[in-house]
């Protein structure tokens, strides 16, 4: 799209992010909430909507929404009802969803988001608790369609923002903080691909400086951030060439398909359900006590905006480090663990955000399982502080034996392998004077001015040491040498 004709708009977005809480029961009855199983293993009669069966609420629900409300700076509802949504569809067999309209448990607040001009507190609307669907599947050589209510009744929270959002690219970075919190709060793994973190998006463009929004488009059926910000893009041009060609837009559903990069409707405004929202008569109110809030307070964690400042501030890190150490809870709190025993944070801010994560990420995302204890690890680092091992045999000779071996001690280790460093003047000397011997040109170079020769004179050396030398002593020799 032409440059000029983009800039004339502004963009609009508002998300809807659904997270399915990890509670061990849904959130109406005891049925297992797990992930997958054999379909249709997870239903009680409750689940399946048999006559006069009645739901009740499960407390761990309520209070991992009420997390999220007080991570998202959120006011607390202390009085809720729920209601019910009245739809048809296969994969509903109560014919309403149960969800909250009117008293949502969690109101306004914002959540901060890092954007090209700094931080940016998005307002949200609010942040409500509902049921999850069951699952239609078409499978390509049936011609019925299979209903799985494994899915059915399964907790979730909705956080809606308002529409606040003015790019595709703050538009990811806010869901990617909804799925850092939703983590650090262990409330949802939020994973997208599982469809257990899911994003809807309201899209609208108005001419900049337009005192009203313009009609917006919601995008359904997006599994990936980086898919949002694709459909948003796409959104975006479909509606700016509508205005341009003189047509208007439409209020509609629209779905993206990944694949083909387009998007399609589903249903227009004119053709959207009436709900028919009224109060659940079976499920009494909820009312949240002063004690009950405090006690959730009192389990909150630490969450990664504070903890990257406390990085900054306390372990002196660039923000840099400060950022992707935060970026999981598990790094952070592995990170922290070590600087218990190694005072050098620098240095231990360098092996996690290396090695240790690199090591990570060959696993499957969003799973923690390292084996090197953080007092062993802080022992290899204080070994290269101490000039005992160089960085480089420590990461890449002594750190994989580690992880094969987690309860060896890396001293003896190092011991064992002969990869301790020579620090030892009367065994390097030789080598340096060979190497002098060896390569006379060189010297002549060095002599006269080219003293960037001393890296490949301390190459051979580290060469012939077998990585052992001390480089800082080798270089010493090496400058006495050549002068
Ligand atoms: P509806 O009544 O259609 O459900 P809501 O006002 O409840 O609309 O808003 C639903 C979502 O759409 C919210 O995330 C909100 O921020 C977003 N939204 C509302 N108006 C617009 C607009 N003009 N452009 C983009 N997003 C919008
Ligand atoms: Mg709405």
């Amino acid at each position: 799209m032409d440059k000029a004709v983009r800039d004339k708009y502004t963009v609009v977005i508002g998300l809807e992010v659904h997270a399915q809480l990890l509670t061990k029961s849904k959130i109406y009855n005891s049925d297992s909430a797990e992930y997958g199983g054999a379909p249709n293993t997870h239903v009680s009669v409750i689940t399946l909507a048999h006559p006069g069966t009645l739901p009740k609420l499960n407390k761990k629900v309520a209070e991992f929404a009420m997390k999220m409300g007080l991570a998202c700076n959120c006011e607390i509802s202390r009085y809720q009802i729920f209601d019910r949504k009245n739809y048809f569809y296969p994969d509903l067999p109560k014919g309403y969803q149960l969800t909250q309209d009117r008293t949502p448990i969690c109101k306004g607040g914002f959540i901060t988001i890092d954007t090209k001009s700094g931080e940016k507190n998005i307002p949200l609307n609010r942040i409500h608790i509902e049921e999850d669907a069951g699952k239609s599947i078409h499978l390509d050589d049936e011609t019925d369609t299979m209903l799985d209510f494994n899915r059915s009744g399964v907790a979730l929270i909705e956080i809606v923002t308002e529409p606040a959002l003015r790019s595709s690219e703050d538009a990811g970075t806010l869901v990617s903080e909804v799925r850092k919190l939703v983590r650090y709060l262990e409330i949802c793994d939020g994973n997208m691909e599982e469809g257990s973190l899911r994003c809807d998006a309201n899209v609208s463009v108005m001419l900049n400086g337009a005192k009203e929004y313009g009609k917006k488009v919601e995008i359904k059926n997006m599994n990936s951030i980086r898919n949002v910000q694709r459909a948003i893009d796409h959104e975006v041009e479909r509606q700016i060439n509508l205005i341009e060609l003189g047509e208007q837009v439409v209020s509609e559903t629209r779905t993206y398909d990944v694949d083909s990069g387009d998007s399609y409707s589903m249903r227009t405004k004119e053709e959207l359900n009436d709900y028919r929202y009224f109060p659940d008569p079976d499920l009494s109110a909820m009312i949240v006590s002063e004690q009950w809030l405090t006690d959730i307070k009192n389990t909150m964690p630490a969450l990664p905006r504070e903890l990257k400042h406390k990085f900054i501030t306390e372990y002196k890190l660039p923000e840099y480090d400060a950022q992707v150490l935060t970026d999981s809870r598990e790094v952070a709190n592995y990170f922290e663990a070590i600087c218990t025993h190694c005072h050098n944070f620098k240095a231990v801010s360098n092996w996690v955000m290396g090695p240790v994560k690199s090591h990570l990420n060959e696993l499957k995302e969003n799973e923690f399982q390292f084996p090197v204890s953080p007092s062993t690890l802080a022992n290899l680092i204080e070994m290269v502080d101490q000039d005992k091992v160089s960085f480089a045999v420590a990461a890449q000779k002594i750190f994989p034996q580690l992880i094969a071996n987690p309860n060896q001690d890396p001293l003896v280790l190092a011991q064992q392998l002969n990869l301790l460093q020579d620090s030892n003047e009367d065994s390097i000397m030789p080598i340096v004077e060979q190497v002098i011997k060896e390569f006379p040109l060189k010297v002549q170079e060095y002599r006269k001015g080219k003293k960037a020769i001393i890296t490949m004179f301390m190459g051979e050396v580290m060469k012939r040491s077998k990585g052992k030398a001390d480089p800082k002593l080798a270089t010493e020799l090496l400058l006495k040498k050549l002068s």
